[in-house]
């Protein structure tokens, strides 16, 4: 069974990668963020968890206002170093737990937090400037993360009391997963800062501090506090310190500070904290399978279904390439590329073999088989002059004809093609 073994709470200024990338350990500016950073090594190196649990939020780098979530589990294999305007610092990719982030995203969502996934995104130095300082990679990363994105930027955001319910729910999702697994939550942001208007520059000493004993030993006063209370007292960027909300909800009541550091260097706090479960209760077997059986709840019977294959988080990463490759014809572009020399496409996407097989074949059973979902292949039919009945009919493996008698209106055929397609052979 999988366990929290403790918390990492660590500001993410993108100065802490930049003090890393150019070594300034040495430099009397940057020396004191090596030094906050040291104890948070070294207790990574001893404790040794299999799992980083990373809580951040991006800053309009990878998650943009075209679709802004408040709560985005990352449930990729890998994640790589986003480009912030200068190039992608150079580190390598970020292995990330799959399995266990889809395990936490069923658990979430069965205790009503309606969660975004992502995959295929770049992360930002919300979590790799932390990242880097605390468990350098030598040359790859000690240790595969789950990555939980929070929208905390464009407002209305989450309140830090659902932080902390989150929290919560996060600690029964990671308890309940049935592989033995050591999880260390690690929660960035903070402390006060502004960097915007003309309060750019305020940061408040005082309150840091407070903030500091209190996310120790008094969360629950911390979740009653409002966005405009944080904004007030720690700046309107400095509210982002309500994800430190999400990692205290999954530790016991009553924690154990081991270490905790703070400076100022610049525009933001800089603080570094390590908090160990004080109340470690063995992980009572029945609570944990009853929440398992709570969490199969909405999907048993499902897999049972004939010729239904479940679009899940699992299937979803599985055939990412190909759902992104087969979604893009939604681009003129593209669409206008791939009707011209459909073998290069292939290529320049790096589809496997046997996925532009699918596609050269036009095998709408197999890429159903394969993870493709129905409604990239209406738009390859809506591309190729194919109906959606042609796609039906063959993906039941029935001539067209025949499925057709079986519909009320049988000479209905249609596709999602715009005028842009031109007439149909079909379209009688
Ligand atoms: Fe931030």
């Amino acid at each position: 069974m999988a366990k929290i073994i403790g918390a990492i709470a660590a500001s993410h200024t993108p100065t802490i990668g930049f003090a890393f990338d150019g070594d300034k350990r040495r430099s009397p500016a940057w020396a004191p963020i090596f030094e906050a950073f040291e104890p948070v090594r070294n207790w990574l190196a001893r404790r040794k968890p299999d799992v980083l649990f990373m809580i951040f939020n991006d800053h309009i780098t990878s998650f943009f206002f075209d679709h802004y979530s408040a709560f985005s589990l990352g449930v990729d294999t890998s994640y790589a170093v986003a480009d912030e305007g200068g190039g992608p610092r150079d580190l390598p990719p970020l292995p990330g737990h799959a399995a266990l982030a889809r395990h936490i995203g069923q658990s979430l969502m069965s205790d009503e937090f309606d969660m975004s996934f992502f995959q295929g995104k770049a992360l930002d130095h919300g979590c790799f400037s932390p990242l880097s300082m605390m468990s350098p990679p030598s040359p790859d990363w000690a240790m595969p993360i789950v990555p939980l994105q929070v929208g905390v930027l464009q407002f209305p955001i989450p309140s830090a009391r659902r932080c902390y319910k989150l929290g919560q729910a996060l600690r029964r999702a990671i308890e309940s997963y049935p592989e033995e697994l050591d999880v260390a939550i690690v929660a960035t942001g903070g402390l006060s800062h502004q960097v915007h208007g003309e309060r750019a520059g305020f940061n408040n000493v005082v309150w840091d501090q407070q903030f500091l004993a209190l996310i120790e030993q008094d969360p629950e006063y911390l979740a009653s506090l409002t966005q405009a209370e944080y904004a007030e007292l720690g700046g309107l960027e400095g509210t982002e310190v309500i994800m430190w909300l999400v990692m205290r909800g999954a530790l016991s009541a009553q924690v154990r500070k081991v270490h905790q550091s703070y400076c100022l260097p610049s525009m933001t706090g800089i603080a570094t904290a390590i908090y160990e479960n004080e109340a470690a209760p063995t992980p009572l077997r029945g609570v944990q399978e009853r929440h398992r059986r709570r969490l199969a709840e909405q999907l048993d019977g499902a897999q049972r279904l004939a010729g239904t294959y479940l679009f899940d988080l699992e299937r979803s990463v599985r055939a990412y390439r190909i759902n992104r490759f087969l979604h893009s014809l939604i681009d003129p572009v593209f669409r206008t590329a791939f009707l011209a020399d459909e073998e290069a496409a292939f290529r320049e996407a790096g589809l496997t073999q046997h996925e532009s097989e699918l596609i050269r074949q036009r095998d709408w059973r197999g890429l159903i088989h394969h993870g493709a979902i129905f409604f990239v292949l209406e738009k390859l039919g809506a591309v190729l002059g194919v109906s959606n009945l042609h796609i039906y009919a063959a993906m039941r493996g029935e001539p067209l004809e025949q499925f057709l008698q079986t519909r009320n209106a049988p000479d209905a055929l249609y596709s999602v093609a715009g005028k842009q397609a031109g007439k149909q052979a079909w379209d009688h």
